[in-house]
């Protein structure tokens, strides 16, 4: 293999960057010859690709974003976008590809791998939420801007003595609510993985409230439900002063902390490792510190799931 690319897609995740950065060097490294491709599938398909030199990803490792920009494509869905990005790749005389970016992404990876075009999936997401991998580039970043506006939040929930109830990201996967809630002493923790009842919520706020506690924090994935909806329910069942704060965008971006950092320079590194041996269709991860490949229907047959444990854990610490 003498011409590779690399493109990010889908959500960007702080990041993205530092594994575009990787995967650059690695090859060149090698002596192969790299190229990006910008706006990610869409960009492939209309052939927006241009060769990426040492000096091409210097000033990025610290950088939120992504300097190859994403995009979501509903073309290249389609058998016949597929082909056309195929078409561009062989045009440019690209063998094998790096995408960066989450399930989608990866089931794009595996359509060009499935068409006899070697691709290697590397997890950029904020949502943590692909399986095969203990962590995702961007969540550690993710999961640090939330726990930092909650720590702000909770001197305002302090000094007037509110309730906060704190919508962050995750619309299938509960992670970032679970560890922020966590790290943060949540009173409670809402997310999609686990049913709940609001009776449950309401005296958990009321026993905290009886004891003398003056503020309370009750983290929401958004994948649960409104943030509003169900600030307004506690506070007509608990007749405390609530108050709601969506997080929103403020969550995908930012300087990726050093873990995210060293995360993505690993596993951007172990995607060249993998096409220079020959792979195809297969992603990497982080197990147990160690690096790993997995073949990507494999693990997405599967689906991410939360530590139970430390939603247990979660639950006694809030008592
Ligand atoms: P995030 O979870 O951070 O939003 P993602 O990679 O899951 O990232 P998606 O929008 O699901 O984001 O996917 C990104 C792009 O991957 C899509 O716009 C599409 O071009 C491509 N893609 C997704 N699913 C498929 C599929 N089944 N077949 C081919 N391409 C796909």
């Amino acid at each position: 293999m003498k011409k590779i690319g690399v493109l990010t897609s889908g959500g960007d995740s702080p990041g993205m960057n530092a594994a575009i950065r990787a995967v650059v060097r690695k090859a060149i490294y090698h002596d192969i010859e790299v190229y990006g491709v910008y706006h990610g599938y869409t960009g492939l398909i209309k052939g927006d690709i241009k060769k990426l030199e040492i000096g091409s990803v210097g000033d990025i490792i610290h950088r939120g974003g992504t300097m190859l920009y994403t995009a979501r494509s509903d073309e290249f869905r389609t058998a016949e976008g597929q082909k056309k990005a195929i078409d561009q790749l062989n045009k440019f005389g690209i063998e094998g590809l790096v995408v960066i970016g989450g399930d989608g992404s990866f089931r794009g990876a595996e359509k060009l791998t499935e068409h006899g075009f070697p691709a290697i999936g590397v997890p950029g997401t904020i949502d943590n939420d692909i399986p095969g991998t203990d962590f995702t580039i961007g969540f550690d970043t993710a999961l640090n801007t939330v726990i930092n506006a909650i720590d702000k939040i909770r001197d305002t929930a302090t000094s007037h003595e509110r309730t906060y109830v704190i919508e962050v990201m995750g619309r299938n996967a509960g992670d970032i609510a679970l560890w922020s809630g966590l790290a943060d002493g949540a009173e409670s923790i809402l997310i999609p993985e686990e049913k709940f009842q609001l009776e449950d919520v309401v005296s958990r706020l009321m026993r905290g409230h009886e004891r003398g506690k003056k503020h309370s924090i009750i983290v929401v994935a958004e994948g649960v439900g409104s943030g509003a909806e169900i600030g307004k329910q506690l506070q007509e069942a608990t007749n405390l002063e609530t108050r709601v704060s969506v997080l929103g965008y403020i969550q995908r971006g930012g300087t990726p902390t050093a873990f995210d950092r060293v995360l993505a320079s690993r596993l951007g590194a172990k995607a060249v490792d993998l096409l220079l041996e020959g792979k195809a269709g297969r992603m990497v991860g982080i197990e147990q510190n160690q690096i790993v490949d997995h073949d990507i229907s494999e693990a997405l047959s599967k689906t991410h799931q939360i530590d139970k444990k430390m939603y247990e854990l979660s639950q006694q610490l809030s008592i």
